[in-house]
């Protein structure tokens, strides 16, 4: 069978896979009292290719994420004509804003003020505003990504104050090993303060595969899930 045939059973795997996670979402949000439409869905599609960004296009998926801005600028461009929101929530590098300007609806790892000058000539050069997360790291042990949580104001403050940046809100990465629970429990609190110095902000990004539960528990309002759709990816990143 040529390459290039769409393969039906991978689409059907998408199906069934996405089909669960919606599940799990409303059955999350029905246990927490909160209604599934205030809860959006980012697929993220890292490490896989285009036509499965198009099939979950198909199956309504609207939003996608994307960690490496390498991977991300190429997929973007040869999907264009599906209209999606790509999502950058990786490690971000000053280097990279320019090119990530061009593509994404929504970065979610902005964690530390050097970020903010390099994103603003990216927006101008984009000739548009670019909507920007705090990362804060949950991790005591650091080197995930995330700006320590007393730095989050500072961070926050920073973005707001860019007229090429829109502060939208937090995003966080549970510690690897802890309970995640516990660790989402901090989010709402941080949100809160942040939302009392810059009232429009209204996104938690929070919950993966694993622990998309808890985060609904906490008020994310954005959950980030690769695996559980697209499949286990290999352990490279
Ligand atoms: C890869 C990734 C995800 C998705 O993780 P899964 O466990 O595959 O659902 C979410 N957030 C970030 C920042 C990621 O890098």
């Amino acid at each position: 069978m040529p390459a290039q045939v769409p393969d039906a059973s991978r689409f059907e795997q998408i199906r069934t896979n996405l089909a669960a996670v919606r599940a799990r979402v409303v059955g999350a949000c029905e246990r927490a009292g909160r209604d599934p439409t205030d809860v959006s869905l980012i697929v993220v599609t890292k490490t896989y290719p285009e036509h499965d960004v198009r099939s979950l296009a198909a199956l309504g998926v609207r939003d996608v994420g994307e960690n490496r801005d390498q991977e991300a600028a190429p997929k973007a461009a040869a999907c264009a004509d599906l209209a999606l929101r790509w999502h950058f929530v990786g490690q971000l590098q000053s280097n990279k804003c320019r090119s990530v300007a061009r593509y994404a609806a929504l970065i979610h790892s902005v964690d530390r003020v050097s970020l903010v000058a390099a994103l603003t000539k990216a927006g101008r050069a984009a000739g548009r505003r670019l909507d920007c997360l705090v990362q804060v790291g949950l991790d005591e042990a650091a080197g995930r990504g995330g700006a320590r949580p007393d730095d989050v104001p500072t961070v926050a403050h920073a973005i707001a104050s860019s007229e090429q940046l829109r502060l939208r809100g937090i995003m966080a990465v549970a510690p690897l090993g802890a309970d995640p629970t516990a660790a989402f429990a901090r989010l709402p609190g941080l949100l809160e303060a942040m939302r009392r110095a810059h009232p429009e902000v209204d996104v938690l990004s929070a919950g993966m595969s694993a622990d998309l539960e808890a985060a609904v528990g906490c008020g994310a309002t954005h959950l980030r899930v690769g695996s559980a759709v697209l499949g286990s990816r290999p352990a490279l990143r």
